[in-house]
């Protein structure tokens, strides 16, 4: 992310001094105030717009939004923090719903410095944080890595991917991942294998940190064969999912036996208007913000559809959107 289009209402100087020095108004409209944020190299932007930060493009803004420079900056502001001041990490925002009373407490978005790429010895590729599922893909294909070839169909970033155990056409996260490596809330780093990261579908464990990093191991193949695979998950997603739209990817889990898109497709809500929020058309599990929607506009489709869908079938649909914030 380029930091020159950082969406600022009142934007505070990287510095290496106390940068809060320097923006003596900062207060956090939430109740939970702290007088002093810890000094960093990144930015930090009070009341920042998260809408531009997510697929929906919806929500109000961060009390704080952070951009560390690197690790060792995000682990001195960690450190720092009072514990009490929530800390919220985000990728790229596609699985994310803001809701329209912003976000109490601070956002922390890694930045390029969290987006290495390489590949190593025995099928291994180590991936930053915050490269995009797409790129670790590509460079596995490029290399003859076999086995992350369904990153090319998850629109996130490697930290959205290792909580979200991402996965797609029958592959997930989990099948992958050697081990995972994040800063906890005190900014020390801690290595977590797979089986600390608890996966099961669309789920992980672990509570409070911040990834910085994976590393995963594939199977060796040729390039072009990876590449087929790779370029085929790729034509599908075209066909079958609005990916240029305001959307936040599979908005329910699928329940035990059911597809999500079929029951709200069956409750009859494919396509059908709330407010400015809509299910597309083109995939019945997708929400999209049709026509300048608000948070509460889609969520309470959601619910809505939820509702209904209990009522007439008896089946418990659960959130795959994970919603944030104040309403
Ligand atoms: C068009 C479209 C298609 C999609 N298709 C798929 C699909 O096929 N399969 C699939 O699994 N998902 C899919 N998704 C959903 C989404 O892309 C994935 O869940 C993705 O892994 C989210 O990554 P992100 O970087 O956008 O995370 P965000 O949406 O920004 O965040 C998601 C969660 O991860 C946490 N998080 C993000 N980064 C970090 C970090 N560094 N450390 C700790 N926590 C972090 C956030 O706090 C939040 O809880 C789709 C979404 C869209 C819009």
């Amino acid at each position: 992310m380029d930091l020159k289009l950082l969406p600022t209402s009142t934007q505070v100087k990287s510095s290496s001094n106390n940068n809060l020095l320097e923006s003596p108004n900062l207060t956090f409209s939430s109740t939970i105030c702290t007088d002093t944020l810890p000094a960093v190299r990144g930015k930090i932007v009070k009341q920042a717009e998260l809408a531009p930060f997510t697929w929906f493009r919806v929500g109000g803004p961060a009390d704080v939004l952070f951009l560390p420079e690197d690790e060792a900056d995000l682990a001195t502001f960690l450190k720092g923090i009072d514990p009490a001041v929530p800390v919220t990490p985000i990728g790229v925002g596609s699985n994310l719903l803001v809701r329209d009373g912003g976000l109490e407490g601070v956002v922390v978005r890694l930045g390029r410095n969290f987006a290495q790429v390489e590949a190593r010895a025995n099928n291994e590729i180590y991936a930053g944080a915050a490269a995009l599922d797409a790129q670790v893909a590509k460079v596995a294909a490029q290399n003859g890595i076999a086995g992350l070839e369904f990153y090319r169909g998850v629109p996130g970033t490697i930290g959205g991917a290792i909580v979200m155990n991402a996965g797609c056409y029958g592959a997930e996260t989990k099948d992958v991942l050697v081990e995972a490596y994040a800063l906890n809330r005190a900014g020390e780093r801690v290595t977590l294998s797979l089986a600390e990261m608890g996966y099961a579908y669309r789920h992980s464990d672990p509570q409070d940190l911040i990834y910085v990093g994976a590393l995963y191991r594939g199977t060796a193949d040729t390039v072009e064969a990876v590449t087929e695979r790779m370029d085929a998950i790729t034509a599908r997603r075209e066909t079958t999912q609005p990916i240029r739209e305001k959307t936040g990817g599979s908005t329910f889990k699928n329940p035990e036996g059911h597809s999500a898109w079929k029951l709200v497709d069956e409750a009859g809500w494919r396509g059908k208007r709330f407010g400015g929020a809509k299910f597309s058309e083109l995939h019945a599990n997708f929400m999209i913000n049709a026509d300048n929607a608000t948070a509460a506009d889609l969520e309470g489709l959601g619910d809505t559809v939820r509702a209904e869908v209990k009522q007439k079938f008896g089946i418990d649909l659960h959130w795959e959107i994970k919603r944030i914030g104040r309403r």
